[in-house]
């Protein structure tokens, strides 16, 4: 072994002995309620797949007749010459889902948090973030070189005192010269996605307000589960209106892959014009774009209605055994990493995938298993499950 294959042993020996190994597993089928893995057939209980879309014959065709009719790939980014009819009619048809002036797509939930925190903040601004954001959400706020501050999960109290520091901060005479008025954004999740808890928005409108702060919510996990019209739980919280900047991913609900920015026209052209992420980047694929589109038609029609139905009676009767925060996201928490990989690896054993989740995912000492439902299960998929963790003793209720 050279010099460099032997550091790099060394390293990944020390990621061992603490229990974060990461491998990546092989999965011979489609995403669904059943996986494929080692030749074995498993109940997934791990997918961000919650209206069970990946797989529907709607995104399939549409992502196929794409591919026919525009191609593999395009050839460019967006702003040059790959900017194709699928990711515009994906745009307007995003746009009008969230009943937002405009929306732009990016090649990942991650590309586009990066892509609109550095495109509108700089080292002027604060950037206040939950303790618990995604991890896309803090390395775009260090990316963007702003001033970091993190509050307390959900804690309005610590929010509060941030916004009282960055307006006196503010308020003082720049240091730098700059042509604007330092700016304060809180970021936040809606539905937290390792814990399944929910934000407390309305309050957070109420603090951002007072403060004339800016508001950002990271939707991934619950764009297409909650409000009327589905389109996340500030739909749900009426104050999808006062929200300068959503976010949301089109690889979960929405069955695709990519990430969105939902917003005012303003917003919207801004990051055309800047969104590092959005330009220096060739356009995601035609199949992805009108797989996604078609995800959204569907999440709003009755078919979605039915399938959210599905899925809450799923998570009903999973609750009924389990501690959980209402959501589709039931945490099952353990401590010890290497106690978590041995629940998975018992669970696999009888037919169950239930991952682990460890640092740097969470908080070292954390761990858990990620229990996540999905439309497409059964209730034969839940009594199965129920009874695979009953025989571990897992179940916390009675
Ligand atoms: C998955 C996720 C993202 C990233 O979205 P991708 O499309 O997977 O890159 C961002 N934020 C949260 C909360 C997520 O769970």
């Amino acid at each position: 072994m050279n010099a460099f294959d032997e550091e790099l042993t060394s390293r990944l020996k020390v990621v061992r002995e603490q229990g974060l190994y990461r491998e990546l597993r092989r999965i011979d089928s489609p995403q669904g309620p059943r996986i494929e893995m080692d030749g074995k057939s498993l109940l997934n209980f791990s997918s961000n797949d919650y209206l069970g879309l990946a797989n529907d014959p709607a995104l399939k065709e549409a992502a196929a007749e794409a591919v026919l009719k525009f191609g593999a790939g395009c050839g460019a980014s967006r702003l040059i010459c790959g900017s194709l009819a699928p990711h515009h009619i994906l745009e307007e048809t995003l746009a009008a889902f969230k009943g937002a002036e405009a929306a732009l797509s990016f090649s990942s939930g991650y590309a586009a948090a990066s892509g609109v925190i550095c495109a509108l903040f700089d080292s002027n601004d604060v950037i206040a973030v939950d303790k618990l954001v995604h991890a896309s959400i803090v390395d775009a706020a260090r990316l963007s070189g702003a001033k970091l501050r993190v509050f307390g999960h959900n804690n309005l109290h610590d929010l509060e005192k941030i916004l009282r520091w960055a307006d006196r901060r503010h308020a003082a005479p720049a240091l730098s010269q700059t042509d604007r008025r330092p700016r304060t954004l809180i970021v936040t999740e809606s539905i937290f996605s390792m814990d399944g808890d929910q934000a407390p928005l309305r309050e957070m409108v109420r603090l951002k307000e007072q403060f004339g702060a800016w508001l950002m919510v990271d939707e991934a996990h619950a764009t297409g589960l909650y409000g009327k019209s589905r389109r996340g739980l500030a739909e749900e919280c009426e104050v999808d209106k006062q929200i300068e900047i959503q976010m949301g991913t089109l690889g979960k609900a929405f069955g695709s892959a990519g990430g969105y920015i939902c917003g005012s026209r303003p917003l919207i052209d801004c990051l055309i014009n800047r969104a590092r992420t959005f330009i220096f980047s060739t356009a995601p694929v035609p199949a992805a774009a009108a797989a996604a589109a078609a995800g959204v038609r569907l999440v709003e029609s009755k078919a979605g209605e039915e399938r959210r139905n599905q899925l809450w009676a799923s998570v009903a009767d999973v609750s009924r055994h389990i501690d959980g925060q209402g959501s589709a996201i039931i945490p099952m928490m353990i401590g010890d990493e290497g106690k978590a990989m041995q629940i998975t690896a018992a669970l696999l054993n009888l037919g169950v995938f239930i991952p682990a989740v460890r640092f740097p995912t969470v908080a070292r000492g954390q761990a858990r298993l990620r229990l996540t439902m999905t439309a497409a299960h059964s209730r034969a998929d839940v009594e199965k499950l129920l009874a695979s963790l009953r025989s571990l003793n897992l179940v916390t209720k009675t």
